[in-house]
């Protein structure tokens, strides 16, 4: 980890928000209806040598996977977060992190969209690619890898059939891991049937996002059961806060588990150690809060022996461009969820859109500094349907 130098300092003049609704390649249907497009947060941020970067603030409209939703991030950026970020100077992007930190509780995300945007900018300012400029603030040894494997998440379908289409198409794709959903009631047999279906050789993994109680001695059975199936992992079986319980499951089972809502700064990783509640963890940067955590949970479980991959969080080609700088970190060993722009969107915000090899591979941008990627402002300005400017008084 290199000490502080005169490029890292941050110093932010000027922050534009706005809401877009970026239309999805295809609708999904929810508990409460069809969703045609994904209302996302982006921020602009500019320093006062006027170098810009855009950043994605990943919180969902619902407060489904995380307590945070678009209309309160939006709140708690313009009342709390930015007045924080901007104006003062922050000798590294880090220590914009401790302040949002020791000023405010929880809303990960909303904080990790600036505090993630001025490492964009640092990075700019250093003339390295953010990969890089995350490798270098990383206390392990290691360059950024200049591709990273991409796996996917299919959701539950109406049928079997469906499912095992989806999941044939995906390893035609060239996904080097899939993920089924699960959830009590759909689980053990779909499971079978899948595995069935795609041989003992394919990288098959489960995500249950918490659905799961010890408490059921049903659902016990259940989990136990899917120790037959060889799956990578199974992504966190119970509840969030439950790391006891994740313990004495992970005890009873040969699969490894995975921590994925569970993990919310580098201390649940100590407690997942020291409990042994799991031996993956899933870092979404936006869930713990930017990079300064996400880093400090990388080298963590380095040296404990866990590997790491990198969560998706639905975002567009903005949020994308961090997820990647982020997975080419050694310790992400791990397919992470970097689908290509066409798989979510009708058209990405970005003038070259993600793309994936025949071998889920994406291409780490190591030879731009920043992002990385450039941004359709125009087409952005189409989907925006509110704005906010926030500048240096
Ligand atoms: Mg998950």
């Amino acid at each position: 980890m290199n000490e502080n130098r005169e490029q890292d300092a941050v110093h932010i003049d000027r922050i534009v928000l706005r809401e877009i609704h970026l239309p999805l390649a295809e609708p999904f249907r929810t508990a409460t209806g069809v969703v045609e497009q994904r209302r996302i947060v982006l921020l602009e941020i500019t320093d006062v040598d006027g170098l810009s970067a855009w950043s994605e603030c990943v919180a969902e409209a619902v407060p489904a996977y995380s307590p945070e939703t678009v209309d309160g991030a939006w709140r708690t950026l313009s009342e709390w977060i930015i007045p924080i970020a901007i104006g003062k100077i922050f000798p590294h992007p880090r220590l914009l992190h401790f302040a949002l930190q020791d000023s405010l509780r929880g809303n990960h995300m909303a904080r990790a969209a600036v505090e993630m945007g001025s490492w964009a900018i640092a990075a700019q300012r250093a003339n390295e690619s953010l990969a890089a400029y995350l490798a270098h603030a990383s206390t392990l040894e290691g360059a950024p890898r200049e591709s990273v494997e991409t796996g996917i998440a299919v959701g539950m379908q109406s049928s079997t059939d469906a499912l095992i289409d989806r999941v044939r198409a995906a390893q035609a794709d060239g996904y080097q891991r899939i993920k089924l959903k699960i959830s009590p009631g759909y689980d053990v047999e779909i499971v079978r049937e899948v595995r069935n279906a795609v041989g003992e050789s394919a990288p098959l993994s489960v995500d249950a996002n918490g659905s799961y109680s010890l408490d059921t001695p049903a659902d016990i059975v259940t989990l136990k059961a899917l120790d037959a199936f060889d799956l990578v992992m199974i992504e966190q079986p119970l509840a969030r806060d439950d790391l006891v319980g994740h313990a004495q499951l992970q005890r009873m089972m040969k699969t490894s588990l995975c921590l994925d809502e569970s993990v919310l700064d580098d201390s649940s990783v100590d407690d997942i150690i020291a409990l042994g509640s799991g031996h993956i963890v899933n870092v979404k940067a936006g869930r713990v809060g930017g990079f300064t955590e996400a880093l400090a949970i990388h080298d963590r479980c380095a040296r404990a022996d866990i590997p790491v991959w990198c969560g998706g969080m639905l975002e567009c080609g903005i949020g994308r461009a961090y997820n990647v700088a982020l997975a080419s970190l050694p310790n992400f060993s791990l397919p992470g969820d970097l689908s290509p722009s066409a798989r979510y969107w009708e058209r990405d915000v970005i003038t070259s859109p993600w793309t994936m090899d025949s071998h889920g591979r994406v291409r780490v941008p190591l030879d731009r500094p920043g992002i990385g990627v450039e941004v359709d402002t125009a087409f952005i300005d189409e989907l925006t349907v509110r704005e906010a400017s926030f500048e240096r008084s």
